[in-house]
């Protein structure tokens, strides 16, 4: 039994999967025995949680000290805003209706939105990133959560929403906001990191700042509670593109395959494993050409 609610299923029975985050620092991780939603237990109070993302996220959580972002995390930016873009295609609203982008970090896909002459607009609920996109960048970009904002008008054809899931207290309750937001028919690209990645070294899978962990099959059925369907899925994995097809409801369609796969995975991908296998040293030899091609 966990001390927090399911956010997806609403149950609490649950199971531990992680004791400690990475940088060995205590963090009881759970999964719901129900649907599979793999979340920290307890979640971290509003408060901290604030105080956290409007002035030590990227200090602590990318080990950043500048007030404005280092060139190493603006050319990793641009390359994920660059994918996002290939994998969007003409699938990118043109003309009036316009690209909501929620946690647009330092601005790197809305310039590219700006490129295309797409109509984009960003929030950002850290100030020196959101600051630094206005100022910069010239970008129109909102210092302010997804909980406080409200779109002006209706006219939001496609919200992305990338690597910002994860980072939410309340994740059914922002799909549900930005279901409403949409319109008929509308959009969203969301990406989050998959806890089935069996390239990740078992000790770095979970983080303070990851408050829920999504395998494909959980996220799918989250954005189905929140009334969306999906429309294309990069290989199996956890970049998507869904459509709002209904309201958000609080009734959730179980996979039923979900739990089962993960208890497998968590059984299967264990440290010792994981130190004795061939795609560690793959992975350490992709890591050392990444961080010659950023600091070339
Ligand atoms: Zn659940």
């Amino acid at each position: 039994m966990s001390r927090e609610r399911c956010n997806l299923c609403g149950s609490y029975s649950t199971e531990v999967v992680g004791r400690v985050s990475r940088y060995l620092l205590p963090l009881e991780t759970v999964m719901c025995t129900t649907c599979g939603l793999v979340f920290s237990n307890p979640v971290p109070d509003p408060k901290t949680l604030e105080r956290f993302y409007s002035r030590r996220y990227r200090f602590l959580y990318q080990g950043v000290f500048a007030r404005s972002p280092p060139r190493r995390h603006i050319r990793r930016r641009r390359r994920a805003a660059r994918k996002a873009f290939d994998f969007l295609g003409d699938r990118l609203p043109t003309g009036g209706p316009s690209i909501l982008e929620i946690g647009c970090g330092s601005g790197e896909f809305l310039a590219l939105c700006r490129e295309r002459e797409l109509n984009a607009v960003g929030i950002e609920p850290g100030r020196d990133y959101a600051r630094h996109a206005r100022d910069s960048l010239g970008l129109t970009v909102h210092t302010t959560t997804l909980d406080a904002y409200e779109p002006g008008s209706k006219t939001v054809a496609l919200v992305v929403m990338m690597e910002v899931l994860e980072h939410l207290k309340d994740p059914s309750a922002a799909l549900s906001k930005v279901n409403r937001m949409l319109i008929p028919g509308g959009r969203i690209f969301v990406t989050v990191p998959n806890v089935l990645n069996t390239e990740l070294p078992p000790i770095s899978r979970f983080h303070f700042a990851h408050i829920f962990n999504f395998s494909p099959r959980t996220l799918e059925m989250m954005m189905q509670k929140a009334g969306f369907e999906p429309v294309d899925q990069k290989r199996r994995s956890t970049v998507n593109l869904f459509e709002k097809v209904r309201s958000p409801s609080d009734e959730v369609g179980i996979d039923g395959d979900a739990v089962a796969e993960l208890r497998s995975f968590f059984a299967e991908h264990t440290g010792k494993k994981y130190v004795f296998s061939w795609p560690t040293y793959r992975r350490f030899l992709l890591n050392l050409l990444r961080l010659a091609r950023d600091h070339g």
